[in-house]
């Protein structure tokens, strides 16, 4: 099922390779996204983690910026880590100066929440939609997300009640990094929802390769 879609990786800068291959070993066709023309392409994006300032900006002078958050509007399902939740925030906080996001979910969110000492850590995180095996979560210089609207599903929670994973419709957010741990229930799950909605989007034209 995974072989028929085409998942598409924004591949401007961040942890590129890692989402491939988590996706390649998945049985999907994960390929590389730069530019508006490889977006059509694609029944899915995953932006990786990285530092979301630098892929705004590269995003922007490619020239796929909007055309991202068009397709986003339009359904797209969309999966980002880290810096990639940063960027599918409707607003954040921290940013630098003219710091813009695609949005796509009703959001807030806190770069670098986790400042200090504590910047990066690795925890064993209940997330029930996944069954009961924890996922082992990477936090690195990780984003929280501070406040959500109502179309807004939490998947799951730090101890202290903090906001680390969100869905809403076909956008999926996780402020850590499962692509780096070998977690590849995250992307698994997010292929189930490329699948559903991929019944629901034109289909893509055939491309010669
Ligand atoms: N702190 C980074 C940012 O603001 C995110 C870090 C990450 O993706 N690991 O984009």
């Amino acid at each position: 099922m995974a072989g028929s879609l085409r998942v598409g990786v924004l591949a401007l800068q961040g942890d590129v390779r890692e989402h491939l291959r988590v996706l390649q070993s998945l049985g999907a066709d994960a390929v590389r996204v730069r530019r508006a023309e490889d977006l059509e392409e694609v029944d899915g994006l995953v932006l990786p983690g990285g530092e979301s300032s630098v892929i705004d900006k590269l995003a922007r002078s490619f020239g796929v910026a909007d055309p991202i958050r068009a397709a986003i509007r339009s359904g797209l399902p969309v999966y980002g880590t880290c810096a990639g939740l940063i960027l599918l925030a409707d607003r954040i906080e921290g940013g630098i100066v003219g710091q813009q996001t695609f949005g796509g979910l009703d959001v807030t969110v806190r770069r670098n929440a986790f400042g200090g000492q504590v910047e990066s850590f690795e925890t064993a995180l209940s997330v029930p939609i996944l069954g009961e095996r924890p996922v082992d979560a990477s936090f690195i210089r990780a984003p929280l997300v501070v406040r959500s609207g109502p179309g807004v599903e939490v998947l799951a929670t730090l101890a202290d009640g903090g906001v680390v994973a969100v869905r809403q419709g076909a956008v999926l957010g996780t402020a850590f990094h499962p692509e780096v741990t070998g977690e590849r229930r995250f992307h698994e799950l997010f292929l189930a929802m490329m699948a559903t909605a991929g019944r629901t989007r034109r289909s893509r034209p055939v491309a010669p390769r």
